[in-house]
């Protein structure tokens, strides 16, 4: 992803000092390397809830596919949860300012 990043920025400053051959040789050669990394470094397991990553673990695959859906829940679970922990820190502070100013 972030070789794709580099790509489009290096084909960019090609761009600029007008290097026609450049521009599309940075872009080429960054996706090349990109989709050589994708299928050189394989499949790795990632934790919806936290985000953690393994590599090479056994029984992968009975895991299943990567589901937006439940990543989804459970990121939109993590921000109710971040929310409602400041709700509390924001409540129980003492900054309630009842009958200070007039
Ligand atoms: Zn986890």
């Amino acid at each position: 992803m972030s070789l794709v990043a580099i790509g489009i920025i290096g084909s960019s400053i090609a761009w600029y000092y007008a290097n026609l051959a450049w521009t599309f040789g940075i872009l080429f050669a960054t996706a090349l390397a990109d989709l050589l990394l994708y299928t050189m470094v394989g499949s790795a397991l990632m934790c919806y809830r936290c985000g953690a990553q393994y590599r090479g673990v056994a029984e992968m695959e009975s895991h299943g596919e990567f589901n937006l859906e439940t990543h989804e829940k459970y990121r939109q679970f993590a921000a109710r949860a971040a929310e409602t922990a400041r709700a509390a820190r924001a409540t129980s502070s003492p900054s309630g300012s009842a009958g200070a100013s007039p």
